[in-house]
């Protein structure tokens, strides 16, 4: 078994066996003369903190490396997320209006004449304004023929059909 100790002049490490424990020697570094001690001044485990000062820097250096790839990942995922996103459809719903259906009224004059009156401005404003101005869609005019009672004749008159949404 060797004995380990520093030179006490330049401190380089020295191993000398046991059997020379005590006697004095020249040290090989700088040729000061020494005395051997009688037991390692510097346990075999003394040499590891050498390692500990490398551990860090390698755990440095490996979380930077985690962090740089957790950066790079999600840029290069957020582009391709918005390559693939496509426009919205139209909205059919409105179109539709609120479930309402297209109807239609038709009035005709004949059926306008009240006690000889003539009614039929009054029906059709009547009409128009029970519909509402949004729901109208269009008005059309129309002709027929019809057998009037009074005077036992066909008579040709007119109307109007209303297209609504209701
Ligand atoms: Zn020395």
């Amino acid at each position: 078994m060797d004995i380990v100790f520093d030179c006490p002049n330049c401190s380089q490490e020295l191993a000398v066996d046991s059997a020379g424990a005590g006697s004095e020697i020249d040290c090989p570094s700088c040729g000061e003369t020494i005395t051997i001690p009688s037991g390692s001044t510097k346990p075999p485990t003394e040499n590891v903190p050498s390692g500990p000062s490398l551990a860090p820097s390698t755990i440095a250096s490996s979380a930077a490396a985690k962090v740089e790839m957790h950066l790079k990942v999600p840029v290069r995922d957020k582009p391709g997320d918005s390559l693939i996103t496509k426009p919205r459809p139209p909205l059919e719903v409105i179109v539709k209006g609120s479930g309402k259906r297209i109807r239609t009224r038709t009035i005709r004059h004949a059926s306008c004449i009240e006690n000889g009156h003539d009614k039929f401005d009054e029906k059709v404003m009547e009409c128009l304004n029970d519909i509402g101005e949004s729901n109208l869609i269009s008005i059309h005019t129309v002709g027929y023929q019809h057998f009037d009672v009074g005077t036992q004749k066909v008579m040709t008159d007119y109307g109007l059909v209303v297209i609504y949404r209701g």
